[in-house]
């Protein structure tokens, strides 16, 4: 190693993997796939709200007023809870956000809590897009089997889908991440895109 750059990097090297897209795109069942398959840890902020909310702890009960209207949870809450989440996990390879950043501030604080504890960059971004037509009839479908207050109704989905166009869907624009954004057809089979995301993948490690 000659420089300082390069003993920096050598330690740094933990790789972030946003899955980026509307609620019921099938980003959850790729972040699982995708962790097994590498050893990544998954960090679903849906999921670690969702586990608050059964262990009833009172961030779960702040949280499920917004998760049960459909509306996203307010910034401040969220990410103390997702900078909290990586800091279990500084050993890890690599980190798969599912559901994570869905504001310019979450992107924000995300970039800062990396640079703070040396642990790398974003990598990558999948964004994933489907018509609404198809989400909207993959998430009632969803709350049939899965006990999700959220995704049972037609009101709470349609506001969800609402919420992400008007607040995160353009988050990424004119960020300097945006060369890292790799556009993904959600509507293929989950093998077809997760043997893209694979290869992707493959080509930023080795
Ligand atoms: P989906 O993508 O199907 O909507 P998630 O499990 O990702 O499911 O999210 C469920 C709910 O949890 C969201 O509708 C929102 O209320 C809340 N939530 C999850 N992630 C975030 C986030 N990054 N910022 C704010 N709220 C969030």
């Amino acid at each position: 190693m000659s420089s300082l750059h390069e003993i920096h990097n050598f330690y740094c090297f933990m790789i972030h993997i946003i899955l980026f897209g509307p609620p019921g795109c099938g980003k959850g069942t790729q972040a699982k796939i995708i962790s097994n398959k590498f050893g990544f840890i998954h960090l679903s902020t849906g999921m670690i709200f969702r586990n608050h909310i059964k262990r009833k702890t009172n961030l779960g009960k702040l949280a499920s007023y917004y998760i049960n209207k459909g509306a996203l949870v307010p910034d401040r809450i969220t990410t103390n809870m997702l900078n909290t989440e990586i800091q279990k996990h500084f050993k890890a390879k690599g980190i798969i956000y599912d559901g994570y950043p869905r504001t310019k501030n979450q992107i924000f604080s995300l970039e800062k809590v990396l640079k703070k504890f040396c642990l790398g960059k974003i990598n990558i971004i999948f964004y994933f897009f489907i018509s609404k037509k198809m989400i909207i009839n993959r998430l009632l479908k969803r709350g049939e089997t899965s006990n999700r207050n959220d995704d049972i109704d037609i009101i709470t989905v349609q506001r969800r889908i609402k919420e992400y166009d008007k607040e995160t869907s353009l988050i990424w624009k004119n960020h300097k991440c945006k060369n890292n954004i790799v556009k993904l057809n959600a509507s293929l089979s989950v093998d077809k895109i997760s043997i893209f995301i694979e290869k992707k993948i493959l080509n930023l490690l080795y």
